[in-house]
């Protein structure tokens, strides 16, 4: 597929690739050519010669280029409640912290956000997500400040909005003050679809519908949630089967387990992903590859939480959707994704499948190509290949960290988290050298500090 002439493009060339196409085609020494926001061609040896309107030439000697990370769980408001709660499991650790996150306010999120989006887009994460359920009255217009953070970052990113309205007085997990009406959760949930959701191939924001999970939300936001999604054609996200308890609390409520309930509400299907899927038996398993349900994987929190061990191994063999998710900082406090493709690998071996559990490649492939399908988005990101979205990362492996691992794949999955040389999203530099190019880091750093403490301070005098 030729591009018009006119297009500027920028050249790398000397690296190894790692395209996770469907062959997982890599070349030890090859080429890439951006032409505006796409991926012009790729392959092995020196670039194609005579391309009009090179902008840049990029020398990727000691470099692997591999797509862009993609994160498919989050909840950027928790980087300003990081470290706390510190020895809990999900629902003790979910009590002790609702009182101080109802106490959030535009400004907060706005740094929690900067700070989240920044961590990852450093560490290599070109198309994030936030899954943000926290709407205190009168406190802002905090989607707008989300998604206008990751615009000004240069990151195309999904926001999954949330809602809660199962509190404590209808048998729910969360504080009365701190959830929405079914009424309000829904009508604010379609007007941040409508203002906000772009349906288009190279689209930069899209928006999902997104309950927080069975013990915070109402059967009846479950089942209109699903009915709104898919009305207004965008994605459904909520958590799922995370722990024990949660399975316990659904026997009790609803008379049957995670996967069962959300199949009664309208939630699987292949609009549909779910973030750890943790505690899921053969059915459970089954269901999701029959109805092409997702999964974000989220390893280290799974870890933090003691949750227990996602079968990625028997999910991905069923045919299952998996990506990865850092999820929330306050269960994964290095905010990091880069991490989670060795997580990933190191935690499944720990379960049945032992050693024949994940392999480097198909860690990378999770957190790459897997994240784009469970987003909805495979067409266009998530592996190189000509026409896709020029949404990618220049690991920089010849240095102490990885010089002598001779496979560049293992020396990024196994090796330390590599620095980060040069990311494109959309075919425009976000990171440099490690650094972020378009907004202040250590400005970030500083309101992030800034309204940790305040927001700390509101919730003491509460
Ligand atoms: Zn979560």
């Amino acid at each position: 597929m030729a591009a018009p002439a006119d297009l500027q493009r920028i050249v790398i060339e000397n690296c190894a690739i790692a395209t996770v196409d469907a062959d997982d085609t890599e070349y030890a020494s090859g080429h890439v050519v951006v032409a505006g926001n796409k991926i012009e061609s790729i392959g092995a040896g020196k670039a194609p010669e005579g391309l009009q309107n090179v902008v840049r030439r990029v020398d990727g000697t000691g470099h692997l280029v591999t797509p862009g990370l993609v994160n498919t769980h989050h909840h950027f408001y928790q980087w300003i409640t990081r470290g706390l709660a510190t020895d809990h499991n999900l629902f003790n650790w979910l009590v002790a912290l609702y009182p101080t996150w109802a106490r959030i306010d535009e400004q907060m999120v706005k740094a929690a956000a900067q700070g989240s989006l920044g961590m990852m887009a450093r560490g290599g994460v070109t198309t994030a997500m936030d899954h943000h359920y926290v709407f205190p009255k009168n406190s802002g217009d905090l989607s707008g400040a989300i998604i206008g953070a990751a615009s000004d970052m240069g990151v195309r990113f999904t926001l999954a909005r949330g809602s809660m309205d199962r509190s404590e007085k209808d048998g729910g997990l969360p504080p009365d003050f701190a959830v929405e009406t079914l009424e309000g959760a829904l009508a604010a949930t379609a007007e941040t679809v409508d203002k906000h959701h772009d349906a288009s191939f190279d689209a930069m924001t899209q928006v999902a519908v997104a309950p927080c999970s069975p013990f915070s939300v109402s059967t009846e936001l479950m089942k209109q949630g699903a009915e709104l999604a898919r009305a207004k054609g965008v994605r459904l996200h909520t958590h799922g089967s995370e722990t024990v308890e949660e399975e316990k609390f659904c026997h009790e409520l609803f008379g049957m387990g995670p996967t069962d309930y959300f199949e009664s509400t309208g939630w699987l299907g292949d609009d549909v992903w779910m973030a750890h899927c943790v505690h899921m038996n053969d059915s459970d398993i089954a269901a999701f590859a029959r109805t092409g349900t997702g999964v974000a994987h989220c390893p280290s929190s799974n870890a933090r939480l003691a949750a227990g061990i996602a079968r990625v191994p028997d999910m991905l063999k069923a045919g299952v959707p998996v990506g990865l998710g850092v999820d929330g900082t306050a269960s994964n406090e290095s905010g990091e994704l880069h991490t989670e493709l060795r997580n990933a690998l190191l935690i499944n071996r720990l379960g049945a499948h032992r050693e024949a559990a994940l392999n480097a490649r198909q860690a990378l492939r999770l957190g790459t190509f897997g994240g784009a399908q469970v987003l909805g988005r495979a067409t266009q990101i998530g592996s190189l290949e000509p026409g896709k979205l020029a949404d990618l990362v220049l690991w920089k492996i010849d240095g102490i960290g990885h010089s002598s691992i001779a496979d560049p794949v293992t020396a990024i999955v196994f090796g330390a988290a590599a620095p980060v040389t040069l990311s494109l999203v959309n075919g425009k530099p976000v990171v440099e050298n490690s650094r972020l190019l378009n907004v202040d880091e250590d400005a970030i750093a500083r309101s992030a500090r800034d309204e940790a403490q305040r927001l700390a301070r509101i919730a003491a005098e509460a």
